[in-house]
């Protein structure tokens, strides 16, 4: 075996593999022992926890698998980092106005989420933004500093203003954002009627537009904001209401995952262009609020690929602050307030979902026959002749042919011309071809590009404990991509490739697309499973979005949940425990009573009794079992 091939795997082999350095954001890594860490950090340094010692301590408090594991300080840590970066870019420009960041409640609504959001972000004057009813109530109880912004977002009903009203009345900092001109009148009428002078915005509808998943929020096609005449319109209902004063803030919001920083200058100059307009118009202003977008590199690629980003935090913050102050000192105004409402980029670190896998179905050929029989049929053959020509000089063509026969033997197969045992034989040799592929591939130093795709043509498919629409529901909807790693074993060199399916037996219950330096690719290279392993994967960057998108499917609950701070000794302290949904619950939840349920079960087995099906012994086991898995978790439990 030539040298290099005998290279020892180092756990930077692992690092690099799997690009964890690249999205990891310096919050993941692996240790010497090939254990994955999250990484924290403290004035003092950074502290790395195992993430295995993690889920250890949640089996041990009776949290087994899977497990959405939430990590308190990344929280802190990202809230640090966003305000930080302003007050950076503010510095350096010598500019006069603040930055105050809101969180949009949507993005992630759990409770122990805002609860440290609020808690940290008080003494940077982060606030909330409220998109609902709801979401007001929830701001309205959990905002620690009054100073911090309460953005209201979203269709405004009676109820929702007269709340808006007499919280600006004890002293919140308040923001209306009109989104149509229809909720004008009713906002008027309650000003008028409760003699309270709310705070206004406008939200604005935008030319300019973002590349990305969600490029439609912005452009002329958005649902929401108002036209420029609209714009126009309100103005002059504020003057004669004699409420133009209450006018302080423009708003927009360009659609989350904003890839390219060309196109958050676009809009941030387009913005700046109507707050000075406005302020002409004798609107005081004195707020400009960019909304959400700053992205969250997924693949580590740092591109303008939908998955990536092509600028960091501090050219994101400095860029804004660039262009609304060069905007704002051609008209010699004063430099407004900057609000932003990042959700994605502050969450979705903080979350990482864990699940064990539970069996591997692996592509693995029968050992090959030295000959093949005389009378096989050609395409057979042919696919064995590739087999024995197969050489470094020819790969290419090899790739190809393989290809090309496998689908020709199947074609037969379905016209009767080539049996069941053929068919078999030829799947056989084209699995062994293609590994053999693979081992010449790692041997080359520049690998054409016809053979890039050439590990996802064979692989295993590994079963996870978990349900994809539950955990990962972008995962399914919008083919979002999130890193995946096996959490241990990352000092040895994985040698086969997979895709990972979840439990709902959907078929597309499955993770079949991973982070690339380059595009997205299908397989994912996993280690030997062994069958009573416990081989645990992590699912990172899962902190936006996917809790609460997560639905029911084949009945499937929340899993559970810990939530755990780092200290900086290095020890960690379970700050919150919450086990998943039981069976009783979810099947609440569409409508079943679990006690009524039980009671038709048992009048069924009873009827076994008298038909003489069941022993009475029997039937009390089976009903106890019944009422066990009622009260059980819905997930595979070891
Ligand atoms: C969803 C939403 C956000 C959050 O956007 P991110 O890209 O997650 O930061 C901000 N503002 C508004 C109005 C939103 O609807």
């Amino acid at each position: 075996m030539p040298k290099e091939m005998l290279k020892q795997w180092k756990t930077t082999d692992s690092a690099d593999l799997y690009g964890i350095k690249e999205w990891g954001a310096g919050y993941f890594d692996v240790n010497h022992d090939g254990e994955a860490t999250v990484t924290v950090p403290f004035r003092s340094g950074t502290v790395a926890v195992r993430l295995n010692e993690i889920v250890q301590g949640s089996r041990a408090r009776g949290l087994g698998m899977p497990l959405l594991l939430r990590i308190e300080n990344l929280l802190d840590a990202q809230i640090a980092r966003l305000n930080e970066s302003f007050r950076k870019a503010i510095r350096e420009y010598g500019y006069k106005g603040t930055y105050q960041g809101v969180f949009p409640i949507k993005v992630n609504q759990q409770q122990q989420i805002i609860q440290e959001l609020t808690r940290f972000g008080a003494k940077y004057d982060h606030g909330l933004e409220a998109g609902s009813k709801a979401e007001l109530l929830v701001a309205l109880a959990m905002l620690n500093n009054t100073k911090s912004p309460l953005i209201c977002n979203g269709y405004k009903d009676r109820e929702f203003i007269d709340l808006g009203l007499q919280a600006t009345r004890m002293g919140y900092n308040v923001f209306f954002v009109i989104e149509m001109l229809g909720e004008l009148p009713l906002i008027i009428e309650r000003t008028q009627a409760t003699g309270i002078r709310p705070n206004l915005g406008v939200r604005l509808k935008l030319a300019a537009r973002a590349g990305g998943h969600w490029s439609e929020s912005g452009g002329d096609f958005s649902l929401f904001g108002l036209r420029t005449t609209q714009l126009v319109d309100l103005v002059d209902i504020l003057k004669n209401a004699e409420m133009l004063d209450c006018l302080k803030l423009v708003h927009y919001h360009l659609g989350s995952q904003i890839p390219n920083i060309r196109d958050v200058r676009h809009a941030v100059h387009e913005t700046a262009r109507f707050y000075v307009d406005l302020a002409d118009e004798g609107a005081p202003m004195g707020h400009i609020d960019l909304g959400g977008g700053l992205g969250v590199d997924y693949d580590g690629s740092r591109t303008n690929f939908v998955h990536s980003m092509n600028y960091t935090t501090d050219e994101y913050c400095a860029d804004l602050i660039e262009v609304i102050m060069t905007i704002v000192d051609e008209r010699g105004l004063e430099h407004p307030t900057v609000i932003t409402e990042s959700g994605r980029a502050t969450v979705a670190y903080s979350t990482v979902l864990l699940f064990d896998t539970l069996e591997v179905s692996r592509s693995e050929p029968h050992p090959l026959p030295d000959k093949l029989p005389e009378d096989a049929h050609e395409m057979l053959l042919n696919i064995e002749e590739v087999y024995r020509s197969l050489s470094l000089k020819n790969m290419q063509e090899c790739y190809n042919d393989a290809l090309y026969y496998r689908e020709a033997v199947r074609d037969h197969f379905k016209l009767g011309t080539v049996s069941l045992r053929e068919r078999a034989l030829a799947e056989d040799f084209f699995v062994e071809i293609m590994r053999r592929l693979s081992a010449l591939k790692n041997k080359l130093k520049r690998v054409p590009t016809a053979l890039e795709t050439l590990d996802d043509a064979v692989f295993d498919v590994v079963y996870g404990n978990f349900s994809v629409f539950q955990s990962l529901p972008d995962a399914w909807a919008i083919d979002q991509v999130f890193p995946v790693i096996p959490i241990t074993r990352l000092n040895e060199q994985p040698t086969r490739n997979a895709i990972i399916a979840d439990i709902t037996c959907d078929s597309d219950g499955k993770i079949d697309r991973f982070p690339d330096f380059h595009d997205v690719r299908r397989t994912l290279p996993v280690h030997e499973i062994e069958p009573n392993e416990q081989y645990v994967f992590g699912v990172f960057l899962v902190g936006a979005y996917q809790e609460t998108l997560g639905d029911l499917h084949n009945l499937f609950g929340d899993t559970n949940i810990v939530s755990v701070r780092v200290n900086e000794d290095g020890s960690f302290d379970f700050t919150n425990e919450m086990p998943g949904d039981s069976i009783g619950n979810v099947i609440s939840m569409v409508n079943y009573d679990p006690k009524g349920l039980l009671r038709m079960f048992r009048e069924k087995a009873e009827q076994a009794v008298r038909d003489r099906k069941l022993t009475v012994d029997e039937r009390r086991r089976i009903l106890e079992t019944y009422e066990l898995s009622l009260r059980g978790y819905t997930y595979y439990k070891r």
